[in-house]
């Protein structure tokens, strides 16, 4: 048997599509344009990366994109700053600062000068304590983009056991959050956990996101699971250029499957798409219309 390999590309362009629709009939029907402002600070090159690829994917939707690059010495008060202006600006809807920031600066402290309405990474406590009561909130786009990809392959999750490896806010817990709201009955597991690949060979749907490449071995999955991996790992090869792998030995795991996502090709694509959706809704939210339908 081999698992089916989920596609997080196609996946990832058929939402920025249905995002790319939408604003063309927001700024037609209400003038409104939403835009999104990236913040960075210090030179760490996958970050340049990743914030390149946000401020392309906004424009190619139809957005405005605001980048905001400053010297890695920029200190915590010059951020804050930046982000009350930010705050103020009718015209960005969405902000989102690249983490991780540098160590003289608190994650936490910046994470919660963003205004909660703006907060398209989902991970002001505002967002996730109302995630948490059931309650509409911008939600971290991994997380989105995890049962996204779910949700495609199964339609309704209800009464599916799942199991979560990683208890991070940007990613195990709010998965966790999004799955029980989707009837899903749920386990978070950790470093802590006891007979770790006991418990994984419970999930009919298993994500894993712990950051350790290859961990989750081909006989700690069910028979037929669904097994979505969050992990993105970059591991030594003898050309020296290394790759990218994920949390589970996908060629064991795809063996015992029923379905997976690659990496690369499976989370990541989906992670910027659903920022575009966070910003839109931020956006729909602020001029009081109501939440788009994507
Ligand atoms: P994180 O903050 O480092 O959290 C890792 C989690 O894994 C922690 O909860 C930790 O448990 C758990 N863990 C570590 N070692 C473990 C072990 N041996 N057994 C069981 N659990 C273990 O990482 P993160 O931000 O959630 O990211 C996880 C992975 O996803 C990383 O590879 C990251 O690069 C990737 N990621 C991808 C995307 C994307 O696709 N766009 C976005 C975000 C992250 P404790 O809490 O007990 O320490």
């Amino acid at each position: 048997m081999s698992a089916r390999t989920i596609d997080g590309k196609a996946a990832a362009e058929a939402v920025r599509a249905a995002v790319a629709a939408e604003v063309a009939r927001l700024s037609s029907a209400h003038g409104l344009v939403p835009g999104l402002a990236v913040v960075l600070v210090g030179d760490d090159p996958a970050s340049a990366v990743y914030v390149r690829g946000k401020g392309k994917a906004t424009i190619a939707a139809g957005m405005r994109s605001f980048e905001h690059r400053l010297p890695a010495e920029t200190t915590q008060d010059a951020l804050l700053a930046l982000i009350a202006r930010l705050n103020a600006d009718p015209a960005v809807h969405g902000i989102l600062v690249q983490l991780p920031v540098p160590k003289h600066i608190d994650p936490l402290a910046v994470i919660l000068a963003i205004d909660p309405a703006k907060d398209v990474d989902g991970l002001h406590p505002m967002n996730s304590g109302r995630l948490a009561s059931g309650l509409p909130a911008l939600v971290p786009c991994t997380p989105l983009g995890c049962l996204h990809l779910a949700k495609s392959l199964h339609g309704s999750l209800a009464g599916l056991d799942a199991v979560v490896v990683g208890r991070s806010n940007l990613v195990g817990k709010p998965v966790a959050q999004l799955l029980l709201a989707e009837n899903v009955t749920v386990t978070i597991a950790h470093s802590r956990t006891r007979d770790l690949p006991a418990v994984c060979r419970r999930a009919d749907l298993l994500v894993a996101a712990v950051g350790k490449p290859g961990m989750i071995r081909g006989d700690w999955i069910k028979p037929g699971a669904t097994v979505i991996d969050v992990g993105i790992n970059r591991v030594p090869t003898d050309d020296g250029k290394g790759r990218l792998v994920g949390d589970v030995a996908f060629d064991e795991a795809v063996a015992v499957a029923g379905a997976i996502t690659p990496v690369p090709g499976g989370v990541g694509p989906t992670t910027i798409a659903f920022l575009l959706v966070n910003t839109v809704r931020a956006a729909c939210a602020a001029a009081g219309l109501p939440a788009p339908k994507i």
